[in-house]
């Protein structure tokens, strides 16, 4: 069979469809990547065209990489050897920056310009706010480096962008910052990766030779995945196909997931009207999955309203229904996942003629912080598995850095953890002060927390240095002599607000900042499911067992690692194009999935369904979707919703076994009784990022940091020490002559006493 026999008719028939612009709208699986890949290697092998003139674009260099290898094998399979030498299949920024190398003088830079990174970046946005005088509590340097990005994307310069929001106070410091940022990066020869894409654009406007040379070479453009294009790539694309008009755009309206970032689903529902002529093909086979799998998909997007509307058909049998299950909470749900995936790698369905692996299952979630507890529980069920895309619960730099606050609350001695920290956040201790530092604690054989407990040698530091450093010493000790009689939750609460850490990150204002606060709040829920487990637990038990857990998660390392077999844990934007013979959804609870923040408005609940949509899509076999009755996120328990998308699904497709009324469920894992008619109406829930805002505000009351008002004379209890009255009360201190134990002196806001009525 050649490469074109193996395609579909209509398939076929936008491979053979070369001259003018072509429209593919593909749906989920249907083969759109396969297709474009014979188109290109139609073009060199029957028409004539030389790879030279061929430019193939696409979002990701992973996916550029697979393409030309599918391209170069088909070129090998017709005996034209590696034909793809001269081709550029690229990404955006990757084609973009080659034009530039060679035409950057135009625009008034040197040829060889530098590109920034983001830290690059914010290294030269942080110096403008100084030079600028501009309030850096109300405009973060993440922030700002968002907004020029926005305006970037929109091809708005700090002018443009001024005069469109108009002025005021706010706007003002923006526009003098995004001034100030441009004339750095011009002085410095320096674009940032907005700049690549914008400038490029900018030359073709400016220069009419360059844009011809580029046009008579690219004679046929391609562009995958076209839906999630923004403004400024979509006029990247449209000057150069002007000239022969011979583009072909592959893409899916129901899987634009990035509109948040600026892809502009227009793009693609107005490509008919942008490129006159336009021939539009559907390619509506589904070669990925089951029956009963894209009809369920197609039941929930089809509930979206401004979409073209396309239905997918496969060959394949219906297969098994889906499977939906509520579990008790979100752990009781992970645990029924591990339980599944468990039994299938025990018992071969007939229908697959090899036995699973663990890399046949990937568990597909909403939000990160949602991995924590799936790594932990796989952990435990003997269930191998590997977060894609992003670094594992306690991998992530927030996590190390308070767990190695609570490392050194329980273990002074712990030097690694306290270099960790000591400026984080920020208390001006230099790498030379640290060095000086650790020769005196060698000398002395003391750790560097042990030595900073001795006010002597807190006096060669700088006065700044020497009140935080100080504040941090006493906050450390005193947390560690009542380690074992507070709750470890107080301990992390205090931690929390005490050091500034929570507050550092609230002030930056950002959503990477937004994340990481999500994340040390969800690390406020492993610590509540400890102590709801081992009651008695003590904080050096819930290090130990944080301690194994990370471990045994590093094995096997390297090469090793990436072949291992595991299931894989990602976010549901990380799956794009991917395919997998069985997913797991979890979370499918109002609030959750779909977000709160999307649910206000009418296109952002649009969005969140066709991430739906994608996540669905990538089963091949089978499909799980699963929730909990009730949720402990970011810190927060609340009673669960169940999501709205579920109710979309025609219950023909699903095989629920809530709504079964049976106890158990196949596998023996406990449903919930109390819920068990899967669509009852549940006590709605609070909205989570409400919650996390409450959580927050409670947390940041002990920052305050003197507990109960306490006065001489008042009577209190203590934890260990019982019943006593206070006889002398000072900034930091509280001395309580105590019944049983008699008099001693306690650190105020940390030793957990309680006033009590005389
Ligand atoms: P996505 O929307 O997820 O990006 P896609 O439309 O790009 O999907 P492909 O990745 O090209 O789809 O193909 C999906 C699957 O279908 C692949 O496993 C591919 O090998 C298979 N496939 C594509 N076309 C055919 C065909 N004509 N006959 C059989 N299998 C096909
Ligand atoms: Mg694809």
């Amino acid at each position: 069979m050649t490469y074109l026999e193996r395609l579909n008719d209509k398939q076929k028939e936008a491979v053979l469809q070369t001259e003018g612009p072509l429209l593919v709208l593909a749906g989920a699986g249907s083969g759109k990547t396969s297709m474009m890949t014979c188109r290109i290697a139609y073009l060199i092998d029957k028409c004539g065209v030389s790879p030279w003139n061929i430019l193939a674009v696409t979002f990701t260099n992973k996916a550029a990489g697979e393409m030309r290898e599918r391209v170069d094998s088909i070129l090998e399979e017709i005996g034209r050897g590696a034909g793809t030498q001269n081709m550029w299949i690229a990404t955006f920024h990757s084609a973009c920056l080659r034009i530039l190398r060679v035409h950057a003088d135009v625009l008034g830079y040197d040829k060889d310009f530098v590109v920034y990174d983001t830290t690059d970046q914010k290294t030269v946005i942080k110096a403008v706010i100084k030079e600028q005088n501009i309030d850096d509590k109300k405009f973060s340097a993440q922030y700002l480096l968002s907004i020029i990005s926005d305006c970037k994307e929109k091809c708005m310069d700090p002018e443009k962008y001024i005069k469109t929001v108009g002025e005021d106070f706010r706007t003002k410091d923006i526009y003098k910052a995004y001034k100030g940022y441009e004339a750095t990066l011009r002085k410095n020869n320096a674009m940032d990766f907005d700049d690549l894409l914008l400038n490029t654009v900018r030359l073709f406007e400016r220069d009419e030779a360059v844009l011809l040379k580029y046009q008579n070479r690219f004679k046929y453009i391609m562009v995958d995945e076209y839906q999630d294009t923004n403004t400024i790539q979509y006029k990247f694309v449209k000057y150069l196909a002007e000239a022969n008009n011979n583009i072909c755009v592959v893409g899916d309206d129901d899987q634009c997931i990035y509109e948040w970032r600026g892809a502009d689903i227009r793009n693609i529902l107005d490509f008919e009207r942008d490129f006159k002529g336009a021939k539009v093909i559907k390619l509506e086979q589904n070669y990925r999955s089951y029956g009963n799998i894209l009809d369920a998909a197609h039941c929930v997007i089809s509930h979206n309203r401004g979409r073209k509307d396309k239905k997918l058909w496969t060959e394949k049998e219906a297969g098994e229904k889906i499977k939906y299950h509520r579990a008790e909470d979100e752990r009781d749900e992970a645990r029924y996942i591990a339980t599944e995936i468990n039994f299938r790698m025990k018992h071969k369905p007939d229908s697959r003629p090899e036995p699973f692996k663990f890399g046949n299952f990937a568990v597909l979630y909403r939000t990160n912080a949602q991995s924590r507890v799936f790594e932990e529980i796989f952990g435990r069920m003997g269930v191998p598995c590997k977060v894609v895309g992003n670094v594992g619960f306690y991998d992530r730099k927030e996590i190390k850095d308070v767990m190695s606050y609570l490392r050194l609350v329980q273990n002074p001695k712990d030097d690694v953890a306290f270099e960790r920290i000591i400026n984080e956040p920020k208390r001006g201790m230099g790498d030379k002060t640290m060095e000086k530092l650790k020769g005196w604690a060698a000398e002395r054989n003391l750790s560097l927390l042990e030595l900073l407990q001795d006010d002597a040698a807190r006096g060669s530091l700088s006065a700044k240095s020497y009140t935080a450093v100080t504040d941090l010493v006493n906050l450390l000790t005193a947390y560690h002599d009542e380690m074992d009689d507070i709750a470890i939750l107080e301990i992390y609460d205090g931690i929390l607000a005490k050091t500034g850490y929570l507050k550092a990150l609230q002030d930056a204002n950002t959503v990477e900042a937004e994340g990481r606060i999500e994340n040390i709040l969800e690390l406020r829920s492993a610590i509540e499911d400890f102590q709801k487990e081992m009651p008695e637990g003590r904080l050096q038990d819930f290090l130990e067992g944080k301690a194994l857990a990370s471990d045994s998660d590093k094995l096997p390392e390297g090469e090793e690692a990436e072949n291992a077999d595991k299931v894989l844990l990602m976010t549901m934007h990380t799956a794009k194009g991917l395919e997998f013979p069985v997913v797991f959804m979890p979370g499918l609870e109002q609030g959750l999935f779909p977000g709160w923040r999307a649910m206000d408005r009418e296109d952002g609940l649009e969005e969140e369904r066709r991430l739906c949509y994608v996540g669905m899509t990538r089963a091949k076999e089978k499909l799980f979707l699963t929730g909990a009755c009730m949720r402990t996120l970011y810190g927060k328990t609340d009673f669960t919703k169940e999501s709205c998308f579920l109710n979309e699904i025609d219950k023909k497709y699903l095989d629920s076994d809530i709504s079964a009324g049976t106890p158990r469920s196949d596998f023996g894992t406990r449903t919930a009784t109390a819920f068990r008619d899967g669509y009852a109406e549940n006590p709605a829930p609070k909205s989570p990022f409400k919650g996390m805002v409450s959580v927050q505000r409670e947390v940041m009351a002990k920052s305050a940091g003197n507990g109960p008002d306490l006065a001489v004379g008042d009577h209190v209890t203590h934890v260990k020490f019982g019943r006593g009255e206070v006889i002398e009360v000072d900034a930091k201190t509280v001395t309580v002559v105590f019944e049983s134990e008699g008099r001693k002196k306690l650190a105020r806001g940390i030793a957990p006493l309680k006033k009590i009525e005389g």
